[in-house]
């Protein structure tokens, strides 16, 4: 078994905590913030941290750009959550969106007024300049290096990379997903778990132009389910979701969507499925000096299973306050930071992921309310449209004692 090294003398990332934190000058290999994993939410914990001048390393367990089962939809609040000054590789702007019900009753709604709705990226490519940002702000990122291991003893974190490697830290930030460790260390409780189902299907520049400025969305036949296509130039994003446990229904639900759309022939360059998981309201979101932040916290969406803005925020949020608890000089700031930062979370997150809950316990009872509502009732369409820009919250509207009382009523 062999220790971390300490960064290298020509290492270009400077030791900014030695002054501000007790003790970082005795223990100059133990870092000030570790980060696992580099999506969204550690990118974006590892950029905070480090913007607030602490020696952080990223472990990434895969060599990047890495590949990410998502639609890629950045909504209105990822793009308010990016780090300062950097701008999200947009590979579509989407203007309208047709909805339809397991294939019928098709509608088409365009934005009104200025701007796009939202945006959609390439994963591999965004994940990878979220990366390059947190690097730029100072950050040292370490790839392929797979964290097998967390304990932690009164000196602080220690983790144990696959091949023996261990790596000394104040604080960590467990941004490793929704199947992670650092998830486990914490004792995360997840209350909803969704299998989602993927292919980018490239496709003829006649199809590309069909969809371009236009995304689907139709609702599925099996409770609480709904298909997309997400437009990228010559490449359409179709993909599934629903509660885990109907593997195959799922299967044919992405099959017969695929067949539908008249897509059946070209070849996908990529299939791929991965669960979401949802955290129970009050689930842990720390141990000691570990938080979690992204999927790996079990934050995001319930309804739509959006989780990049929720990704970016809770990531943001959780590189601050392991910034403090890297500088904390007692247990007590220790456990006065961890609350603070579940505080946050519960305050903002937490509220629109109760929103979301209730929204999907009505829409799994009674989808076409919800698809005639927002292809045909103005409003509604107004306020999805709001919600997508983020204009305003899905809470802001399900907590209207008339709203949260009608899906109450309904999802009964
Ligand atoms: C089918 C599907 C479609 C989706 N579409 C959208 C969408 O359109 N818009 C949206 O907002 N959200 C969408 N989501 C949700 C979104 O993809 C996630 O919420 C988001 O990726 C969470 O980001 P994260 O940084 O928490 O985790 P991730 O992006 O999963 O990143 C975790 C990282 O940790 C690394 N890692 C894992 N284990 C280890 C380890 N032991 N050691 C080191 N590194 C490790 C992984 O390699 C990975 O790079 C979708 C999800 C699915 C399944």
């Amino acid at each position: 078994m062999t220790t971390s090294p300490t960064p290298p003398p020509s290492d270009p990332a400077p030791d900014r905590s030695a002054d501000a934190v007790p003790g970082a000058a005795e223990a100059a290999d133990v870092w000030d913030v570790v980060v696992v994993g580099a999506g969204p939410a550690g990118a974006s914990a590892a950029h905070a941290a480090a913007a607030a001048g602490r020696r952080v390393l990223l472990v990434e367990k895969a060599s990047l750009p890495r590949y990410k089962t998502c639609g890629g939809g950045l909504i209105g609040p990822s793009s308010g959550a990016l780090p300062p000054g950097f701008r999200a590789p947009l590979k579509e702007l989407v203007y309208a969106c047709t909805f339809s019900m397991n294939g019928r009753w098709t509608r088409t709604k365009r934005v009104r007024g200025k701007g796009e709705m939202f945006g959609l990226v390439n994963r591999p490519e965004f994940d990878a300049g979220l990366v390059a940002a947190a690097r730029e702000a100072g950050a040292h990122v370490r790839e392929d290096a797979t964290v097998q291991r967390v304990d932690e003893d009164a000196h602080g974190v220690r983790l144990t990379l696959a091949g023996g490697e261990t790596v000394h830290a104040r604080a960590l930030v467990g941004a490793d997903g929704s199947a992670g460790r650092t998830s486990a260390y914490v004792g995360v409780v997840f209350d909803q778990v969704d299998l989602g189902l993927e292919s980018e299907i490239p496709v003829p520049p006649e199809i590309a132009d069909h969809w371009r400025g236009r995304v689907l969305i139709d609702w599925g036949p099996l409770p609480g389910s709904y298909a997309w296509i997400f437009p990228k130039d010559d490449t359409l994003t179709v993909g599934v979701i629903c509660a885990r446990g109907n593997g195959e229904a799922t299967r044919a639900y992405l099959r017969d969507f695929i067949a539908r759309q008249g897509l059946a022939g070209f070849r996908p360059s990529v299939t791929s499925g991965h669960l979401t998981r949802c955290r129970a309201d009050d689930s842990p979101l720390s141990n000691g000096r570990v938080l979690v932040a992204g999927d790996a916290a079990g934050l995001l969406e319930p309804w739509t299973r959006e989780g990049i803005s929720y990704a970016l925020r809770s990531g943001r949020a959780a590189g601050e306050t392991a910034a403090l608890i890297a500088a904390a000089r007692d247990d007590a700031d220790v456990k006065e930071a961890t609350e603070a930062y579940r505080t946050r979370i519960e305050a903002t997150l937490g509220r629109e992921m109760r929103a979301g809950r209730l929204m999907l316990a009505a829409f799994e009872r009674r989808p076409a309310l919800f698809h005639n509502a927002v292809s045909h009732i103005p409003k509604a369409w107004s306020a999805f449209e709001g919600i997508v820009r983020g204009r305003r919250t899905l809470a802001d509207y399900v907590e209207r004692p008339a709203i949260r009382k009608a899906l109450r009523f309904v999802a009964r």
